[in-house]
Formats: structure tokens, sequence, C-alpha cells
């Protein structure tokens, strides 16, 4: 069994140092994940100088840990977004996600991109009775919008169903599909990796990107790095909390033309891809459930009990859930030409293809029909408010939780924390019997790390920044390390 994700295998990761040419451009894209590259891929065939820097390999963050579904049948989204915007909104929802998925297609079959895609049944469905009528009410959008659907009663799955409806979705190879724009865009927009993002400025409407490899002077910049690395302007998050999840795939003989996700807990997301069965499930709020070897064998346990088939990859994702149910996509400020694209709400692969079609129109024409849809300022209502109670409530339990160190189930006996010159130190000791110091503050919000037993990691609770245990970032918001500096 791997601990790695599936769409990995065959994917080189390229550690070799860039050099940046171009250091003066019209846009530079910070990211190149879906929503960096489908940017890219919305401005290649414009006049402006653009160019594309990631801090990794293309592909390598988020999206290379997706399941990997293109639908519009995502969960209970249209109730959500109705409650909370109005049914307008909602219809708006559905269409920009329609849009994207035939977007997807598209781009598949004019560039003859070769990455597995396959339509399928794609089915949310009920597993209590209780969650029927929730259903029923998404299902009345459809019928309200006459968009085609059709009702589930059975399905070839070991998972009990009450109800369900379905319509054609699709599955493919997230990284195949993102190579295949890449090389559609690549003689037109350089292509950078292993450049690090740290700062960016603003000085007479001229935007400075300080990097590991020098500074970039850009008009437009657009932040595509899943989790902003800066909070003001924008406040992500505030506006959103992460969620964590755990898929697993083995090999299956009997493959189905079906994609589906129950609603409620637990969440069982099922799909086929080639001779794999994709299974997702346990997820919860990055908060919550700390024990990173103990979630990975409840998910293992849970796969089991319903599959009982041996395991051949197994990983985990995360993603940016925004309070109110509509991704965060846009202008962090009129004409302030800073982009943000976030908060897909693990729906990316249809969201990042939107992101980059709203911010190609808002760049080129000022102008795209779901402008207000994803703004960034959003009014506030009871529900936001309401989330942002409880996200504060949980990051104020898990501050107090990785404070009170005395009973911490997350460190085990090679990790300690403890306190030197006043700071918060942590401490690895590796099988060798070394010492790896760090800080253990997150630079982003100051949450405290906590050691991921199973990768051997310091991970922050609160949004999601990660270190290697000599403290070097492997994944953002935190642009910073917690190198403990040589005296
Ligand atoms: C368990 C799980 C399953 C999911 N399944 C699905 C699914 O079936 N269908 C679906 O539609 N969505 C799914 N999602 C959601 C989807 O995976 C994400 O929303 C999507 O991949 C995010 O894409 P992105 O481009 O925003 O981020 P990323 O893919 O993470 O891209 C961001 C890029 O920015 C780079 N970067 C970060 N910081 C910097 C910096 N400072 N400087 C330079 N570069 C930087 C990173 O290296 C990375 O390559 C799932 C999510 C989870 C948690």
């Amino acid at each position: 069994m791997y601990q790695k994700s599936l769409w990995l295998d065959g994917f080189q990761e390229n550690k070799e140092k860039a050099i940046l040419k171009e250091k003066n451009v019209d846009v530079c894209i910070i990211g190149g994940g879906m929503a960096g590259i489908s940017t890219a891929f919305a401005l290649k065939d414009s006049d402006l100088s653009t160019i594309l820097i990631d801090k990794g390999t293309i592909g390598f963050g988020a999206t290379a840990y997706t399941t990997a579904k293109i639908s519009y049948l995502q969960e209970l989204p249209y109730q959500k977004i109705a409650t909370m915007h109005g049914d307008e909104a909602a219809k708006l929802y559905y269409e920009s996600q329609k849009q994207a998925f035939e977007q997807i297609k598209y781009n598949i079959d004019t560039y003859h991109i070769d990455c597995d895609y396959k339509e399928v049944d794609e089915c949310i469905l009920a597993t209590k009775s209780s969650d029927i009528s929730k259903i029923k009410k998404e299902e009345n959008y459809f019928k309200k919008w006459k968009v085609p659907y059709f009702q589930v009663e059975t399905l070839p799955l070991p998972i009990h169903i009450q109800y369900g409806i379905g319509v054609k979705g699709a599955v493919f190879h997230p990284l195949k599909y993102l190579y295949g724009l890449k090389k559609q865009i690549q003689n037109k927009i350089p292509i950078y990796e292993n450049v690090f993002a740290k700062k960016i400025s603003e000085k007479n409407n001229k935007y400075k990107i300080e990097t590991t490899e020098g500074t970039i002077e850009a008009k437009y910049v657009v932040v595509a790095t899943h989790y902003p690395f800066f909070v003001i302007p924008s406040f992500i998050p505030f506006k959103t909390h992460v969620e964590k999840s755990y898929v697993i795939a083995a090999k299956e003989k009997e493959i189905y033309n079906l994609s589906s996700i129950t609603i409620g807990v637990p969440m069982h997301s099922i799909r086929y891809q080639e001779d794999y069965l994709i299974y997702g499930s346990y997820a919860h709020a990055l908060t919550n459930h700390l024990d990173d070897e103990k979630n990975f064998s409840k998910m293992k346990e849970r796969f089991q009990s319903h599959f009982q088939k041996e395991i051949d990859y197994i990983w985990f994702n995360q993603d940016l859930i925004p309070n109110d149910g509509i991704p965060l996509i846009g202008e962090t400020e009129k004409e302030s030409h800073l982009f943000l694209a976030t908060g897909f709400h693990t729906w990316g692969m249809t969201n990042g293809t939107i992101a980059g079609t709203v911010i190609g129109d808002l760049i080129l024409k000022s102008y795209s029909p779901y402008e207000d849809l994803f703004a960034l300022k959003r009014n506030w209502n009871l529900f936001r408010t309401g989330h942002f109670i409880v996200d504060a409530c949980r990051y104020a339990k898990i501050y107090l939780e990785t404070y009170c160190i005395k009973n911490p189930k997350f460190y085990h006996d090679h990790v300690c924390v403890m306190y030197e010159n006043g700071k918060r130190i942590g401490i690895y000791i590796d099988p060798h019997g070394i010492q790896h110091k760090v800080y253990n503050q997150c630079p982003h919000m100051k949450c405290n790390l906590i050691f991921n037993e199973k990768e051997k990691t310091w991970d922050c609770p609160c949004h999601s920044s990660r270190f290697d245990i000599d403290g070097n970032v492997i994944r953002g918001p935190s642009t910073l390390s917690i190198k403990i500096p040589k005296s």
C-alpha cells in the first residue's frame, strides 16, 4: 500500500531551480493548480504579457489529491445558496458549474487531451430517511430550472440507499488534464516551477512580488495558491474554514459508469478510475480529529467494513469551505488588479475552471456575468456571522488544546514541545537519535503546530500550513519557515 495519491503515479516532481527571465509583466499568476492553470489558459491568446509561477511542481498541490469528479451535482449547494443569497444566486451558481463542466469537455475535445475522461451517472444519495427531504429539495430546484435528472432507488454499491437523484457527470485524471492545458499554454505564457512568492506590495499602480528567485513587477496579480498567503486584504481565514478528508484507491474488477456521494454523516464518495475504485470519506474540520495516525486507521476500517478489499493507495486532501457556500473568486477591491480564487468547497475541478474564466474576463473585459456571485466582498448575514462564531470557537478550542500540552494525544515519545527564551519550540527526535528543533508557532496567524505522526511534519490545525521536521514550508498559507536561526 502506498501512502500517496494515485494521480501522482507517473508524474515526476521537478526540483530544478528556475531562472526568471521576465521580471516586468502585465499579469503574474501565482499558483499552478486547477485555478492558476485555468486562468493562464483564459489569458493565453491575449496581448498581455503573462507569467505563471509555482512554488513547486505544476499540479502537485491540492489538485493532485482530489477525487477528480466533474459535477454540478455537488451534495446540496443549491438549497444552501438559495437560503443565504436567494434563488437567483443559486441558479447562477448552477449555470457557472454547468459552464465549467462544458468548458472542460470542450478543452478535452478541442485539444485532444488524453486524460481518461469518462461520462458517468453522477448521483447524490440519502442513506438515512431523515435526509430524503434534503435531496427532494435539491430535486425541486432541478425541476424548476428544467435540468434533466433521474431518480435513484438502488445502485450496485455496498451502501444502503434510501433515495437519490442523478445527472450526467464525468470523471478524469486531473493531472493528465492539467498537463494537457499546460501544453497549450506554455508556448505563449512562460511557466516557472520552484519559484516561491513570499510577499506582494503595491506602489504606483504596480505590484511587486517578492519571490525566492527575485522580484517580479506586474500590473495584475492573480493569487491562485489554494489558500492565499496574506490575511489582508480579503480576510479569507474569517470567511472560510478548512476541511480535511481521506481517499483510498483499491483495484476493482467490477467497474461501473457511476460516481456518487452520500449526504450527511458518514459521507461516502465513490467513483471508478480505469480499474480502481476510489473511495473518499471521513471529512472533518481541520480543527477536529488532530491525530492523523488515528484518522488514517479509522478511514481504513470504514473502507474495509464496506468493501473488504486490499488498499493500494491512501492519501488525504484539504480544501477551503466558504461559510456561505459560494467560492471566493474575483478582485480584492474594484480596480485593485489583485485577484483571488479560493474556497472551492471540495469542488475545485469546476470551480477552478470557472475561476480561470471569471478572472480572465475581468482582466480582459472588466466584466463577467459571475462577478457579483463570486465577489470577495459579500454582505454579512446571520448565517455567515453564525459560522464565523462557530469557527472562532473551534480555533479557540484548538489553540487551548495545543497550548495546554499536558495531555497531548498528538505528541508521542519522540516529540516534545517546550519553551526556550520565551518561545515555543517543537523537537522531533528521529530514528537515529538526531534532534530536529523548530519554532512551534505557525507564522501565518500564530496557531500552535501539532506533529503529524503519519507524515512526520508539523501541521497547523487552523489554516493548513505544513512544515517539514527542519522547519521548511511544505504548504501555505505560511510563506515563512519555522526554522530557528543558528546563533
Ligand atoms: C478529499 C477531497 C476530494 C476532492 N475531490 C474533488 C472532486 O472530486 N471534484 C472536485 O471538483 N474537487 C474536488 N476537491 C477539491 C479540489 O481538489 C480543490 O478545490 C482544487 O484542487 C484546488 O485547486 P487550486 O488550484 O485552488 O489549488 P492547488 O491545486 O493547491 O494549486 C495551488 C498551487 O499554488 C502553489 N502555491 C502555493 N503557495 C504558493 C506561493 N506562495 N508561491 C508560489 N506558488 C504557490 C502550490 O504549489 C500549488 O501548486 C476535493 C478536495 C478534497 C479535500
